[in-house]
């Protein structure tokens, strides 16, 4: 019963829940510093979307206004109501938690001339405005929405010309399309939908379906087809495929012939069949599991905590294929969904994409990452050392304590080299005192202090070598400058 905030990270709170001048202001405001137009919000829990469009106070005409997601008891239950928003989903559309269901309306005039924000109202149980509630201490514990799902198609021949225009319109953002298969076929659609979709910029992948023919003969294929080496390929590597093996030597061959493999489509049933291999160094997977029922890919979409994007062969798939009949530009297709941004996704198609490792993390890992980080640099923790005063209670962070190890044992360090009568530390000692009174110093008077107290524990006749020695540097450095 995971619960999300409405914004992304960032987000402030412009006006909370209570008594203001104008009333009582039963929900909290949400926005960001510098500005709110636009920016996406999230549903705080799964439900059904109950009312939708224009609403008094909230504005309008549809699709500004509000929303109200109505959550049922098996994820905490409650009501949630979004206003001064524009809706990207419909009155009775099934949301999962932590989906984007709408943006904040940047039109003050359509919006009782309030500036962009979010309002934010809970409802214990079912919709009742006179039961409206805190929302901050419900959201207690909530996470982070993801950054950005972003959705595409993927199409062959089979799917005649797609329209790219009316794609990109509706909203996707990357298109993967057949290219070639085995040692022989070519998609004739491809060059159409390569160049039509860089025209409008499209993120674009094309794909080779494998064979269990030769490699090189497929690669060959599949190279001279694709026409511009820049394409990232993705393997299509399922039925007829045969085992990992030829999956690498297809991979290695199209590699050798500069073109980047950035995709493996390889189902989790296909890994089954082929006895689990070991997936964790194929570049970019693509899972597919298909949910039930037929309608906009944005709704079909199971959400980004589903179990269709378990692991496998040893790794989470980066991208999911989780339909085959997206209404998507007036046609029934495959869609794919991406749990990050179209930055986030070109990226992972990009050679060494791969090695930025934070690109393909989805945004939970990233926090508890930062958590962890968190853990060992900013918690104040007790000494170790066994002569630490009686009682001592934290005195300093991990990374503190090492810092402070590393400056107190070079300092140790220092004094015993001096003493010892070695040139370069008793200079050290000699430029740190010289800072005493010096007004260009005033952080590092107690140093220069130190530095004088440590120089008084060097013998006399050690201090006048070093001075010799000092000196004959400084000329030969003057000589060797005038040389050049
Ligand atoms: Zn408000």
């Amino acid at each position: 019963m995971a619960r999300y905030w409405p914004l992304g990270s960032g987000r402030i709170v412009t006006s909370p829940f209570g008594p203001r001048e104008d009333g009582f202001h039963a929900g909290t405001d949400f926005g960001f510093p510098g500005g709110s137009a636009n920016k996406p919000v999230y549903a705080c829990a799964s439900g059904t979307v109950i009312y939708a469009g224009a609403a008094q106070g909230y504005g309008g005409p549809d699709p500004a206004g509000w929303l109200v997601i109505d959550h049922p008891a098996g994820v905490g239950g409650g009501c949630t109501e979004d206003g001064h928003i524009i809706r990207e989903v419909a009155r009775g559309d099934r949301v999962t938690a932590g989906q984007r269901v709408a943006r904040i309306n940047p039109d003050s005039a359509t919006n009782g001339g309030v500036a962009p924000h979010l309002h934010l109202s809970v409802m214990p149980r079912e919709y009742n405005p006179d039961a409206k509630m805190d929302p901050i201490p419900w959201l207690a514990g909530a996470l982070e929405p993801p950054a950005r799902t972003i959705f595409g198609p993927d199409i062959s021949n089979h799917n005649g010309v797609v329209d790219l225009d009316r794609v990109k319109a509706e909203g996707f953002d990357f298109v993967w399309a057949k290219v070639s298969e085995g040692t022989t076929f070519r998609d004739t659609y491809w060059p159409r939908t390569r160049d039509w979709a860089r025209e409008i910029g499209l993120i674009l992948a094309g794909y080779h379906y494998l064979r269990e023919s030769d490699p090189n003969r497929q690669a060959d294929l599949f190279v001279d087809q694709l026409g511009d080496k820049s394409v990232p390929a993705m393997l299509d590597f399922e039925e007829g495929g045969g085992g990992i093996d030829n999956f690498w030597a297809v991979l290695h061959a199209i590699e050798a012939r500069g073109v980047h493999v950035a995709l493996s489509y390889i189902p989790r049933w296909y890994w089954e069949r082929i006895g689990r291999p070991d997936l964790s160094q194929v570049p970019g997977l693509i899972q597919s599991s298909y949910v039930e029922g037929t309608g906009y890919a944005s709704v079909l979409y199971p959400g980004n905590d589903s179990i269709r994007w378990a692991a496998y062969g040893g790794r989470q798939p980066d991208i999911l294929q989780f339909t085959d009949r997206a209404l998507i530009a007036a046609k029934t297709l495959d869609a794919n969904a991406f749990r990050g941004s179209p930055d986030q996704l070109r990226t992972l198609l990009t050679v060494g994409g791969d090695e930025d490792e934070m690109a393909g993390w989805n945004p939970e890992l990233v926090n508890r990452a930062m958590e962890l980080l968190e853990n060992i640099a900013g918690i104040y923790r007790v000494s170790t050392s066994p002569l630490r005063h009686l009682g001592e209670g934290p005195v300093n962070t991990c990374a503190g304590f090492a810092w402070t190890a590393d400056g107190l044992t070079h300092a140790q360090f220092v004094k015993q080299m001096a003493e010892e009568g070695h040139t370069p530390s008793i200079a050290l000692l000699m430029e740190v005192a010289s800072a005493l009174d010096n007004p260009d110093y005033p952080d590092r008077q107690d140093d220069a202090k130190l530095a004088q107290l440590l120089l008084a524990g060097v013998s006399k006749t050690k201090k006048a070598a070093a001075t010799t020695d000092i000196a004959a540097w400084l000329e030969a450095e003057a000589a060797q400058q005038e040389g050049s």
